[in-house]
């Protein structure tokens, strides 16, 4: 059955390819964006398709619209775009949920919201599970999208039990591919950009501490399995993929992968920044039937290839 679904961020890199994806599933889908990361660029392709809305609105101010489904993913993803103005940060995660819930709640909608690994913080226990409360420094450069992002999962379970919202809470973990913004200073786009350019690739700290690195469309599976899940299900639920690299490690591979010339250099880490991050999807695979099956090198051919093509 053909659905009306809001996606908010819908021009950034998750929320395009989300919106492409549900167009292609048969649905209508409005993407509410005010493109303070997001572009054009990244859905103007979808744009005749004749049930494609585009809107052009801030999710601090109220909206109004009928829809069945929601799904929550504006908000500056990179550390970068995040910390540029913090106290808008905090605003577009709080009041954001705040309004998108209101709205779920008037028209009866289904809601999901794109939370982060970040609840995790600096964790202290390895991999992380839905039941670690994190570590989380309230007061550091990094808290405006910790707490922010803390306080919106407060905001969906205090709707789910105080109005009976239909919610679903993801925690995602570091995703990349296509579209990523080649200056938004994450780790994969910007090693891939420096490496295309052979100019010197920036590691902060000594490059031992990890990430795990989810492909788009493996991450894009299972947020709409989770939107999909029955409504007993509310999540939290870890997704990404449990394969850990070092920063190191994968500087050394894309530097390979794109055969550059690219030097690493050696930086400051940036305060709070986490040591290890690995998800334990242990409760998605039991509750969403789902895994990832894209590796590293796979998804990063991909990724190269799309920012060979925009990188003059
Ligand atoms: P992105 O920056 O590409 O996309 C965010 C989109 O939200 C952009 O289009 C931006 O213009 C829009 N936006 C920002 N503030 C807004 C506001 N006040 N009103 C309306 N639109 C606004 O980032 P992304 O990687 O696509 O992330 C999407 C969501 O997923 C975010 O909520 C992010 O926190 C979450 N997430 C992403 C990752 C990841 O690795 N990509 C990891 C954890 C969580
Ligand atoms: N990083 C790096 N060089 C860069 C960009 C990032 O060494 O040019 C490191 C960063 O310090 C962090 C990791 O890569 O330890 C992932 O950073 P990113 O900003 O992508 O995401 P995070 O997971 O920290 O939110």
């Amino acid at each position: 059955m053909k659905k009306r679904i809001l996606v908010t961020g819908g021009a950034g890199f998750l929320g395009s390819h989300l919106c492409e994806r549900l167009l292609n599933e048969g649905n209508e889908v409005i993407s509410l964006d005010n493109y303070f990361t997001g572009s054009k660029e990244n859905i103007v392709h979808l744009m005749d398709n004749p049930y494609f809305e585009v809107v052009r609105h801030d999710v601090t101010m109220p909206f109004f619209i009928e829809v069945d489904e929601i799904y929550n993913l504006a908000c500056p993803a990179s550390p970068i775009h995040y910390q540029y103005n913090a106290i808008k940060t905090i605003k577009t995660s709080v009041m954001g949920a705040i309004n998108m819930l209101g709205l779920a709640k008037r028209v009866k909608a289904k809601i999901l919201q794109a939370s982060t690994s970040e609840v995790y913080g600096d964790p202290k226990v390895h991999p992380q599970k839905e039941d670690y409360w994190g570590h989380v420094n309230p007061i550091g450069i990094r808290s405006c999208y910790d707490e922010g992002k803390r306080c919106a999962e407060s905001l969906f379970f205090s709707y789910y039990r105080q109005n009976d919202v239909r919610i679903k809470v993801m925690r995602i973990f570091n995703t990349y591919g296509p579209r990523m913004h080649p200056n938004d200073g994450r780790v994969i786009s910007n090693f891939i950009v420096q490496s295309l350019k052979n100019e010197d690739i920036p590691i902060y700290g000594d490059g031992f501490q990890t990430r795990s690195f989810c492909y788009v469309d493996d991450l894009l599976e299972g947020m709409v399995r989770l939107m999909n899940t029955p409504e007993s299900f509310t999540g939290p639920v870890n997704v990404g993929n449990p394969n850990e690299f070092t920063i190191k490690q994968l500087a050394e591979l894309v530097i390979k992968m794109t055969g550059s010339k690219s030097k690493l250099i050696f930086q400051p880490l940036p305060q709070d920044d986490p040591l290890q991050r690995q998800p334990d999807i242990s409760l998605a695979k039991k509750e969403l039937d789902w895994e990832p099956f894209i590796n590293l090198e796979e998804g990063l051919e991909k990724t190269i290839d799309y920012f060979k093509k925009i990188i003059k």
